[in-house]
């Protein structure tokens, strides 16, 4: 990461009283854990702070230290609002485009006329913020908010509950330090949160050992589901509502389901297919290995996005209708499903 940008975010810290720091729309250990963490940052730094997500997020970060001062916007808009209309500077982590924190919270941020700062790590920024520190090549908005703490020479604020809300960011968005984004770099920021306090186990072990007996039984009914095509090297699975409906689904509880089709020695592109009738959407998550780029796949067929190896989107076609389509598309990819490693 360079520092083109750390003496613009530098000045509009300082030149700030009251900063509004937001994640995305069904939070992820990414999105809480680096809000949580800039938050606290800024408010060591004698900041008036407020950390908003759009919706809750799941249920496994219930750990998260400090987490009663988030302000969640669909339960609580008025104080959201407020502390939006008021803030001097808003930090949009974890996400490159306004629509992601959803419809309505989009319109309170689009009347704001003060500066924005987006800090985040996926493909295509948008160009809404001042100051727009987007590095794709980074495998979580929590290791680049630590870049930019150092950059800016704050280590030393680094405290216990910085660190854990760094490594739960990190942690989660590399897949525990598994995925291709994963660099020295990413190891030694994890051992320098470690130092400053970050308790390694006992995050795995509160992050992922949180599971629900339905949880795991909504698990065993996606294993049922996997489907395999054996010759395109795809895996998917599809989730419907009454199935949902029947192990008590609630958000988050899917999380990683797609990472099971993923795990098939040949597979290079695993999906999943969740049918949402509130919504009256079949939402898609992507995953792949190697060259293989769902984001590209995301983007062109099913309205979203994300990074190469992880990214989502939506349909609203019925659930079979959306499996046809991707099934039906599978054979213009064979070449770069074949070639993906
Ligand atoms: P997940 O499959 O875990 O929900 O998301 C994987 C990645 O794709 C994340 O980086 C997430 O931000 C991105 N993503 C998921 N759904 C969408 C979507 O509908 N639109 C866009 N642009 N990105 C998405
Ligand atoms: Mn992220």
């Amino acid at each position: 990461m360079q520092n083109e940008n750390i003496q613009k975010l530098h000045n509009l810290i300082q030149s700030s009283k009251n900063i509004v720091v937001i994640g995305h729309k069904n939070p992820d250990g990414d999105a809480v854990g680096s809000c949580m963490a800039w938050g606290l940052f800024l408010k060591h730094l004698k900041h008036n702070v407020s950390v908003i997500m759009p919706n809750p997020y799941p249920e496994f970060l219930n750990w998260v230290p400090n987490q009663d001062q988030i302000l969640i916007y669909s339960d609580d808009k008025e104080n959201a609002q407020k502390a939006i209309k008021k803030a001097d500077l808003i930090f949009t982590l974890d996400f490159n485009h306004l629509s992601r924190v959803g419809e309505e919270l989009q319109k309170a941020l689009d009347e704001v006329e003060k500066p924005f700062v987006m800090i985040d790590h996926h493909e295509q920024p948008d160009d809404y913020a001042e100051v727009c520190i987007s590095h794709p090549e980074y495998g979580s908005t929590a290791e680049l908010v630590f870049e930019c703490i150092d950059l800016l020479n704050f280590t030393e604020k680094i405290d216990k509950d910085i660190a854990s809300c760094l490594y739960l960011g990190i942690m989660t968005d590399t897949g525990s330090f598994k995925f291709s984004s994963t660099t020295a770099r990413t190891h030694q920021i994890a051992a320098k949160l470690i130092d400053k306090g970050a308790v390694a186990h006992q995050i795995q072990q509160q992050t992922f050992d949180a599971n629900s007996y339905s949880r795991l039984k909504l698990l065993g009914q996606a294993m049922q589901n996997l489907e395999y095509l054996e010759d395109l090297g795809v895996a998917y699975i599809h989730l419907s509502q009454k199935e949902l409906d029947k192990y008590n689904f609630k958000k988050g509880d899917t999380e990683g389901f797609v990472n099971y089709g993923l795990s098939i020695k040949n597979v290079a592109l695993a999906a999943i297919f969740k049918e949402d009738v509130q919504q009256n959407i079949v939402k898609i998550s992507f995953r792949s290995k190697g060259n293989f780029d769902v984001n590209q796949l995301a983007r062109h067929h099913f309205e979203g996005g994300g990074h190469k190896n992880a990214a989502g989107g939506k349909s609203e076609l019925s659930l079979d209708a959306t499996i046809k389509k991707f099934v039906s598309l599978l054979p213009d990819y064979k070449t770069q499903l074949h070639a993906a490693f």
